[in-house]
């Protein structure tokens, strides 16, 4: 079987970039679930769809064109033909995406979807369930933490660079009210799997989480 690696855990727990760090490394492909869900919350808002109607969401979790190109190094998704990638950034998008993500029926329909990236020579799957349901067979499972003053630093860094007008205090609230959401919700609430090795990351540099995870991979 093509080998799988997962990274699960929180939003700023480090996921995006140790993944993507993890992936270039070993020459993998990378899967960035949350990207998905994301781009489905947004296109539903710009379908203005009713976010009461699942059927309408699974609607658009099989219609909406969801793809990853890079551009000066950068990774870019386009939505539809359109270049979404700073909207998807927004805490409105994860919002979105994290309200969309509680219907079983959206997760459902994102499963084949998110599997059909597991191709040679092997794929780092990031996420909040990929060890747990979307690849339970993966060879290597990694499930990342942090504080939430962290995680909300971390997010507070990202959005300033980009030029987004945010307060700490205000990210805080929104990392935690999500979380309570994530961990709280009837399907796949975020969970690690029996298997994951947890790695703490708070106080922690991105290239010691890297090695600590690529040391994992040796056989
Ligand atoms: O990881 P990211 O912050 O981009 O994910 C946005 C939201 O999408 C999460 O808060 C979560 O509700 C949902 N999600 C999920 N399952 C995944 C990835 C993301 O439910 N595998």
């Amino acid at each position: 079987a093509i080998p799988v690696l997962t990274i699960d855990g929180p939003s700023g727990s480090g996921k995006g970039t140790i993944s993507r760090a993890v992936a270039g490394r070993l020459g993998w492909h990378y899967l960035d679930s949350g990207a998905l869900y994301r781009a489905i919350g947004v296109a539903a808002g710009w379908a203005d769809l009713d976010l009461a109607d699942p059927a309408a969401l699974v609607r658009c979790a099989f219609d909406t064109e969801i793809g990853f190109r890079e551009a000066d190094g950068e990774p870019r998704v386009i939505v539809n033909g359109v270049d979404a990638t700073d909207e998807l950034r927004t805490e409105t998008a994860g919002a979105a995406a994290s309200a969309i993500a509680a219907i079983p029926e959206v997760r459902f329909a994102l499963k084949e979807r998110q599997r059909a990236f597991r191709r040679a020579p092997g794929l780092v799957a990031d996420g909040r369930d990929m060890g747990t349901v979307i690849f339970p067979d993966a060879g290597r499972k990694v499930f990342l933490t942090a504080s939430a003053e962290e995680r909300a630093e971390r997010r507070y860094k990202q959005l300033k660079d980009k030029g987004v007008s945010v307060t700490l205090d205000g990210l805080l609230r929104e990392i935690l009210a999500r979380d309570a959401r994530d961990a709280s919700r009837a399907v796949a609430p975020l969970r690690p799997a029996d298997d994951a090795v947890r790695i703490d990351t708070t106080g922690l540099g991105i290239e010691t989480v890297v090695d600590r995870v690529l040391a994992l991979m040796e056989p």
